[in-house]
């Protein structure tokens, strides 16, 4: 085990499983639930999911598999730095995005306004929902019956209805509290990891250009630095050369000021943590704006470019068709999916009806959506 600090996780003091198991023989509880996540059929679906192109696009894009690695990769990174638990910081982030639909974010809001009269859909309680109950792996419970503190860095936003559903897990929605630590590095090496990426991805895609990225401060800095050291390097590799440096800079200026935030709060223990009155971990001032610059950069130029949105609508059209048709006619869903459609919905309704067709859908990689709609829809057209 490292050298945890006094305000880490630990599993002595966790609030532990919601079903009482034996501990692990050879693991902590944290490495027994980083590997339940691993061998979670969710996990490996994540490698057909988008995260900005859709996945057939190339080969060399970032999936949400490949995402939720380079999460894992910086968040551990920072949390050795600070003494924390490495372990349930790698757990978390492995698991953050198992909750996300095929598609992206385009497919997650056509989910959402499919779900509208029956409860709506959030991606990230969605990924809380796959561990909890969606998972089948183990004869004594349902899902995957992680620690109390991986399910609370899993749930990272939620609405104030669902947090009230939600019991104590939720009840940091309403009280305006905040997580342990492990999960607010999950929560910044989750973005830090998006906002690089997707300027490598978008640079390779040619849908922005490394002269468009000059106006950001974060890439503009690391490109003067290295065009002066290599003035005749070859394009590929000074962008690589520069997102890594801006990768570095980013994670060195979150460990220089969280460790600085937690020197100045002295928290005893990870409840201390939960009761401080702002996160400890982040960015400094001018780093965050920095990255806001950058975030905005994005969504303008890349998330908003025209061949990304043209792709959107289409993927939208897919789920939104694909719902429809579920709805309608239940018995073109397969097996399990249609046998908890018309279980529940003997006891509550449609609205059970359509979760179900929610979680089989959430549940579909990119190319069985599109597969799907091929066999089931077009025909019909
Ligand atoms: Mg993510």
């Amino acid at each position: 085990m490292f050298d945890l600090a006094c305000y880490a996780a630990r599993e002595e003091t966790s609030k532990g499983r919601l079903y009482k198991e034996t501990g692990p023989s050879h693991r902590n509880q944290y490495q027994r639930d980083r590997d339940r996540i691993i061998h979670s059929a969710a996990f490996r679906r994540l490698e057909y999911k988008t995260q900005v192109f859709v996945n057939h696009e190339g080969d060399m894009f970032r999936t949400r598999l490949t995402h939720s690695i380079e999460v894992a990769q910086i968040g551990r990174t920072i949390a050795r730095a600070l003494k924390l638990n490495e372990d349930l910081t790698e757990a978390i982030c492995l698991a953050h995005d198992l909750g996300h639909t095929p598609f992206g974010h385009a497919g997650q809001d056509i989910l959402n306004v499919c779900m509208r009269e029956h409860g709506g859909f959030e991606h990230n309680l969605q990924s809380l929902r796959v561990v909890e109950v969606l998972e089948e792996r183990y004869a004594e419970f349902p899902g995957l019956n992680l620690m109390y503190e991986t399910r609370e860095g899993i749930l990272k936003h939620c609405s104030r209805t669902k947090a009230t559903e939600l019991g104590e897990l939720g009840r940091r929605f309403l009280e305006g509290r905040h997580p342990g630590l492990e999960a607010q590095v999950a929560n910044v090496a989750d973005e830090i990891a998006y906002n690089n990426h997707d300027v490598d991805d978008g640079l390779r895609a040619g849908l922005i250009t490394v002269k468009q990225l000059k106006e950001c401060e974060l890439f503009n800095t690391q490109q003067i630095t290295v065009k002066k050291q290599w003035p005749e390097l070859h394009e590929r590799r000074m962008i690589h050369e520069i997102i890594r440096r801006m990768i570095n800079s980013l994670v060195s200026d979150v460990i220089a000021t969280s460790q600085k935030n937690i020197s100045k709060l002295r928290p005893a223990d990870i409840d201390a943590v939960r009761d401080a009155d702002m996160a400890l971990i982040g960015l400094s001032r001018e780093m965050s704006a920095n990255q806001i610059e950058l975030r905005r950069f994005l969504h303008k130029n890349l998330y908003r470019h025209h061949r990304v949105q043209q792709m959107m609508r289409k993927t939208k059209k897919i789920i939104k068709a694909l719902f429809d048709a579920y709805m309608t006619e239940i018995g073109i869903v397969p097996g399990d999916f249609q046998q908890s459609a018309l279980k529940f919905e003997g006891k509550a309704g449609v609205s059970d009806r359509a979760r179900a067709i929610a979680d089989y859908i959430a549940g579909m990689t990119d190319r069985f959506a599109i597969a799907e709609y091929e066999r089931i829809i077009k025909p019909l057209e």
